[in-house]
Protein backbone atom coordinates (compact mmCIF):
# COMPACT_ATOMS: atom_id res chain seq x y z
CA UNK A 1 0.00 0.00 0.00
CA UNK A 2 2.50 1.93 0.95
CA UNK A 3 4.78 1.73 -1.81
CA UNK A 4 1.79 2.08 -4.11
CA UNK A 5 1.33 5.48 -3.01
CA UNK A 6 5.00 6.59 -3.06
CA UNK A 7 5.04 5.57 -6.82
CA UNK A 8 2.22 7.52 -7.23
CA UNK A 9 3.20 11.01 -5.53
CA UNK A 10 6.27 10.17 -7.32
CA UNK A 11 5.12 9.80 -11.49
CA UNK A 12 3.71 14.05 -10.71
CA UNK A 13 6.48 15.10 -12.08
CA UNK A 14 7.12 18.91 -11.43
CA UNK A 15 6.22 20.42 -15.26
CA UNK A 16 2.85 18.79 -15.53
CA UNK A 17 1.11 22.20 -15.17
CA UNK A 18 -2.17 21.47 -16.76
CA UNK A 19 -4.17 20.00 -13.45
CA UNK A 20 -1.19 19.88 -11.00
CA UNK A 21 -2.29 19.42 -7.25
CA UNK A 22 -1.26 22.03 -5.13
CA UNK A 23 0.86 21.06 -2.31
CA UNK A 24 1.63 21.92 0.90
CA UNK A 25 4.46 23.78 -0.31
CA UNK A 26 3.24 25.54 -2.59
CA UNK A 27 0.52 27.27 -0.25
CA UNK A 28 3.19 28.42 2.19
CA UNK A 29 4.94 29.70 -1.09
CA UNK A 30 1.84 31.53 -2.03
CA UNK A 31 0.96 33.06 1.34
CA UNK A 32 4.79 34.44 1.23
CA UNK A 33 4.12 36.17 -2.22
CA UNK A 34 0.60 37.32 -1.26
CA UNK A 35 2.41 38.88 1.50
CA UNK A 36 5.24 40.49 0.12
CA UNK A 37 2.78 42.40 -2.27
CA UNK A 38 3.62 46.01 -1.89
CA UNK A 39 0.96 48.47 -0.24
CA UNK A 40 0.06 50.81 -3.07
CA UNK A 41 -0.55 54.32 -1.15
CA UNK A 42 2.86 53.25 1.20
CA UNK A 43 5.04 51.25 -1.09
CA UNK A 44 7.82 50.58 1.46
CA UNK A 45 5.44 48.50 2.84
CA UNK A 46 4.03 45.05 2.41
CA UNK A 47 0.78 43.65 3.01
CA UNK A 48 2.91 41.29 5.54
CA UNK A 49 4.19 44.96 6.91
CA UNK A 50 0.31 45.91 7.16
CA UNK A 51 -0.73 42.46 8.67
CA UNK A 52 -3.89 42.33 6.27
CA UNK A 53 -3.56 39.02 4.59
CA UNK A 54 -5.81 36.82 7.41
CA UNK A 55 -5.39 33.88 4.95
CA UNK A 56 -4.72 31.88 2.12
CA UNK A 57 -6.29 28.55 1.71
CA UNK A 58 -6.55 26.24 -1.57
CA UNK A 59 -9.64 24.51 -2.22
CA UNK A 60 -10.69 21.94 -5.06
CA UNK A 61 -9.21 22.27 -8.09
CA UNK A 62 -6.63 24.65 -7.28
CA UNK A 63 -8.51 27.66 -6.82
CA UNK A 64 -6.55 29.88 -4.69
CA UNK A 65 -8.82 31.88 -2.02
CA UNK A 66 -6.98 34.71 -0.03
CA UNK A 67 -8.60 36.47 2.95
CA UNK A 68 -7.97 40.08 2.98
CA UNK A 69 -8.79 42.77 5.74
CA UNK A 70 -8.58 45.87 4.72
CA UNK A 71 -6.79 48.33 6.50
CA UNK A 72 -9.83 51.01 6.97
CA UNK A 73 -13.30 50.40 5.79
CA UNK A 74 -13.71 52.18 2.63
CA UNK A 75 -9.98 53.00 2.35
CA UNK A 76 -9.66 53.09 -1.67
CA UNK A 77 -6.84 51.46 -2.19
CA UNK A 78 -8.74 48.06 -0.81
CA UNK A 79 -9.76 47.61 -4.53
CA UNK A 80 -6.35 47.68 -5.98
CA UNK A 81 -4.68 45.61 -3.56
CA UNK A 82 -6.90 42.92 -4.30
CA UNK A 83 -6.13 43.18 -7.73
CA UNK A 84 -2.55 43.02 -7.07
CA UNK A 85 -2.50 40.31 -4.93
CA UNK A 86 -4.54 38.29 -7.68
CA UNK A 87 -2.21 39.06 -10.21
CA UNK A 88 1.02 38.15 -7.72
CA UNK A 89 -0.52 34.83 -7.60
CA UNK A 90 -1.35 34.79 -11.26
CA UNK A 91 2.15 35.49 -11.95
CA UNK A 92 3.31 32.60 -9.26
CA UNK A 93 1.17 29.94 -11.16
CA UNK A 94 -2.09 29.86 -9.26
CA UNK A 95 -4.85 29.67 -11.91
CA UNK A 96 -7.87 30.88 -10.17
CA UNK A 97 -7.44 33.25 -7.99
CA UNK A 98 -10.49 34.26 -5.20
CA UNK A 99 -9.55 37.12 -3.14
CA UNK A 100 -12.24 38.07 -0.61
CA UNK A 101 -12.52 41.10 1.57
CA UNK A 102 -13.31 40.24 5.63
CA UNK A 103 -14.08 43.08 8.05
CA UNK A 104 -14.26 41.53 11.25
CA UNK A 105 -12.72 41.80 13.03
CA UNK A 106 -11.60 44.96 12.47
CA UNK A 107 -8.19 45.46 11.45
CA UNK A 108 -6.22 47.68 14.12
CA UNK A 109 -2.68 49.02 14.07
CA UNK A 110 -1.44 46.68 16.45
CA UNK A 111 -1.54 44.61 13.34
CA UNK A 112 1.53 46.02 11.79
CA UNK A 113 4.65 44.83 12.37
CA UNK A 114 7.92 45.79 13.58
CA UNK A 115 9.56 46.03 10.86
CA UNK A 116 6.84 47.58 9.23
CA UNK A 117 6.81 50.31 12.09
CA UNK A 118 10.15 50.95 11.23
CA UNK A 119 9.81 51.18 7.47
CA UNK A 120 7.40 53.78 8.05
CA UNK A 121 9.44 56.09 10.24
CA UNK A 122 12.77 55.55 7.77
CA UNK A 123 10.03 56.86 5.15
CA UNK A 124 9.19 59.67 6.87
CA UNK A 125 6.00 58.92 8.24
CA UNK A 126 5.41 58.48 12.21
CA UNK A 127 4.18 54.93 12.98
CA UNK A 128 1.43 54.33 14.80
CA UNK A 129 1.46 53.63 18.79
CA UNK A 130 -0.02 51.06 20.42
CA UNK A 131 -3.61 51.50 20.98
CA UNK A 132 -4.64 48.26 22.52
CA UNK A 133 -3.28 47.99 25.59
CA UNK A 134 -5.00 51.20 26.68
CA UNK A 135 -7.94 50.29 25.50
CA UNK A 136 -8.01 46.58 26.26
CA UNK A 137 -11.36 46.11 28.26
CA UNK A 138 -13.20 46.70 24.86
CA UNK A 139 -10.96 44.99 22.93
CA UNK A 140 -12.89 42.05 23.14
CA UNK A 141 -14.34 41.29 20.11
CA UNK A 142 -16.55 44.19 18.53
CA UNK A 143 -15.30 47.64 17.68
CA UNK A 144 -13.15 49.63 19.64
CA UNK A 145 -13.50 53.26 20.15
CA UNK A 146 -10.35 55.11 17.69
CA UNK A 147 -7.65 56.28 19.81
CA UNK A 148 -6.43 59.47 19.31
CA UNK A 149 -2.79 59.84 20.00
CA UNK A 150 -1.89 62.85 22.11
CA UNK A 151 1.29 62.80 20.20
CA UNK A 152 3.35 61.49 17.35
CA UNK A 153 7.09 61.75 17.24
CA UNK A 154 8.91 63.27 14.57
CA UNK A 155 9.84 60.64 12.00
CA UNK A 156 13.29 63.35 10.84
CA UNK A 157 14.46 64.56 14.20
CA UNK A 158 12.97 62.35 16.59
CA UNK A 159 11.62 65.31 18.34
CA UNK A 160 8.23 64.62 20.21
CA UNK A 161 7.49 68.70 20.84
CA UNK A 162 4.68 68.23 17.51
CA UNK A 163 1.37 69.61 16.96
CA UNK A 164 -1.17 67.74 14.97
CA UNK A 165 -1.96 70.76 12.49
CA UNK A 166 -5.18 68.40 10.81
CA UNK A 167 -7.22 65.39 11.15
CA UNK A 168 -6.49 64.42 7.53
CA UNK A 169 -2.87 63.80 5.82
CA UNK A 170 -2.33 62.86 2.18
CA UNK A 171 -4.66 60.11 2.76
CA UNK A 172 -7.42 59.35 5.42
CA UNK A 173 -5.61 56.92 7.04
CA UNK A 174 -2.88 59.32 8.63
CA UNK A 175 -3.25 62.81 9.72
CA UNK A 176 -0.90 65.65 9.49
CA UNK A 177 1.87 67.06 11.90
CA UNK A 178 4.07 69.63 12.61
CA UNK A 179 7.51 69.20 14.34
CA UNK A 180 8.62 72.25 16.72
CA UNK A 181 11.77 71.26 16.57
CA UNK A 182 12.81 71.10 12.83
CA UNK A 183 9.78 72.95 11.96
CA UNK A 184 9.10 69.86 9.43
CA UNK A 185 5.54 68.58 8.65
CA UNK A 186 5.37 65.31 8.64
CA UNK A 187 2.61 62.81 8.13
CA UNK A 188 1.54 60.41 11.04
CA UNK A 189 -0.33 56.80 10.54
CA UNK A 190 -3.17 56.87 12.64
CA UNK A 191 -3.48 54.03 15.54
CA UNK A 192 -7.39 52.44 15.31
ZN1 LIG B 1 11.51 67.17 13.86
Amino acid sequence: MVTATRSREAREAPGTQKTQRVTAADVVRLRAVAGEVPDPEIPVLTLDDLGIVRDLAVAAEGRVEVILTPTYTGCPATAVIAADVERALHAAGADVVVVRTVLAPAWTTDWMSDAGREKLRAYGIAPPGACGDALADGAAGGRRPVALALTARCPRCGSTRTREISRFGSTPCKALWSCRDCAEPFDSFKAI
